[in-house]
């Protein structure tokens, strides 16, 4: 049997993407390898969102090129949104790259690779754009854990002006409902017990034979016997339905009160810019009428600091926002100018010093709620799911409560999967301790 890697870089978008090249490779006759000396495929699922992620893939392929020399019938492959981006120059850039190949080629991989392995091949540069795929029927191959990611829906059509994911992933498009159901219901006999629904914005999924809208969806995938926890990344402010809260309210046990909601900034007039559709005022607005329906909900979120234009003044209103929605957690980010984005042609006029001492502002903000989020959580009860073995600490076991914060318990309490109830006793740093109840 041949051996195939695949590394993953950037979102969970991407690490789905990489089980559905293993659907589609294992099929074929390949093993999964983590070795790199034996592997004869060796792709790179790659990123495309920052600058930074497309500089660490090209200082990885240069290390990479090692193994092709040790190895001329390795095939070498650059995936994802990257490849999509860069295409050619990918070639350009690191010729000893055997395949560059967009998310939605994915169906002709194994065709790319025999033919690069049967004779003394040119590179292969496959970046269709004459089908936007579902990849409908084609069923991941999950790696050990719990929690499955499942691709609900992909591309996306907001154009927010910083954003890339359009070009690279193409127009948004839903999975229908019956495929969904099917791959979870096969997720669960497989063992995995948590469910979460991946979108670039699920709130806009939609099954277009039978009407059903998102809410519908998580109520259904919420009943599947063997569920125990779902959970959804990501929803847009722009748009989020009441119906998706009440479904949440019904079944809070299963549909767990954390939401993921993207603010990217606090200002208004640098919201306009990023054509997020949503002014700082509806923002909290939306958080105020979130928690009114689910009072123990936690939020997490996207900040970009140093948009195009964005003042120091207008910054102090992503500062107020983060003040006065207390988020649980928070991915923060400096604003990184990307190719064919509408972003391209403004000004990147906030300097890289100045990017930074913001970027150091907010994450010390966002730690110091994120402490007190913490502390807050000391003497109550709460549900923990078993993820594994702590890495810091052999006798304890890591899991997480509803509200997606880390939690230690004991070891001896359950298994990987396993829902224990416990009550938070202390707090390491942001990681809470729970005793069994
Ligand atoms: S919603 Fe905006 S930020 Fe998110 S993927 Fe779509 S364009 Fe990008």
């Amino acid at each position: 049997m041949k051996k195939i890697l695949i590394e993953t870089y950037g979102c969970q978008m991407n690490k789905a993407d990489s089980e559905l090249v293993a659907g589609v490779m294992l099929p074929e006759g390949y093993t999964n390898t983590e070795n790199h000396e034996e592997a004869d495929v060796i792709l790179l699922n790659t990123c495309a969102v920052r600058e930074g992620a497309e500089d660490r893939i090209l200082g990885i392929l240069a290390h990479y090129r090692k193994y092709k020399e040790k190895k001329p019938n390795l095939v070498l492959g650059v995936i994802g949104c990257m490849a999509q981006n860069l295409k050619e120059e990918l070639i350009h850039k690191r010729p000893w790259v055997d395949l560059v190949m967009g998310p939605d080629s994915y169906r002709d991989l194994p065709k790319a690779i025999q033919q690069l392995q049967s004779a003394d091949h040119e590179p292969l540069v496959i970046v269709r754009r004459d089908r936007f795929e579902n990849y409908e029927e084609i069923f991941p191959v999950r790696g050990e854990g719990f929690n499955a990611w499942v691709s609900i829906m992909r591309g996306c059509d907001n154009f927010c002006t910083f954003c890339i994911v359009p070009f690279t992933r193409g127009r948004e498009r839903s999975r229908k409902s019956s495929n969904i159901l099917r791959e979870v219901r096969l997720a669960v006999e497989q063992g995995y017990q948590e469910i979460t629904l991946l979108g670039q914005n699920v709130n806009s999924w939609k099954d277009e034979e039978s009407g059903e809208r998102f809410a519908d969806l998580i109520r259904a995938v919420g009943q599947i016997e063997g569920v125990k926890r779902v959970r959804f990344t990501s929803p847009h402010p722009k748009d989020f339905p009441d119906e998706l809260l009440y479904a949440m309210r019904e079944n809070p046990n299963v549909l767990v009160p954390h939401i993921h909601l993207p603010l990217q900034a606090g200002n208004t007039e640098v919201l306009q810019r990023m054509n997020r559709g949503y002014s700082k005022e509806e923002y909290l607005k939306l958080v105020d009428h979130i928690r009114e329906i689910l009072p123990d909900v936690a939020f997490s979120t996207d900040i970009i600091v140093g948009f195009s234009g964005e003042s120091y003044d207008q910054f102090q209103d992503t500062l107020d926002v983060v003040r006065r929605v207390r988020f649980s957690g928070a991915f923060m980010f400096k604003y990184s100018r990307r190719p064919y984005t509408k972003a391209e042609h403004m000004p990147d006029d906030v300097s890289e010093e100045e990017k930074q001492r913001r970027l150091e502002e907010l994450i010390e903000l966002q730690r110091s709620i994120e402490a007190e989020i913490v502390q807050e959580w000391i003497g109550k009860e709460t549900e923990v799911m078993l993820e594994g073995v702590s890495p810091k600490r052999e006798e304890e076991w890591i899991g997480r409560i509803p509200q997606n914060r880390p939690c230690i318990v004991p070891a001896a309490c359950g298994q990987v999967g396993d829902l224990v109830k416990v009550r938070i006793v202390d707090a390491r740093a942001m990681t809470l301790v729970g005793k069994p109840l």
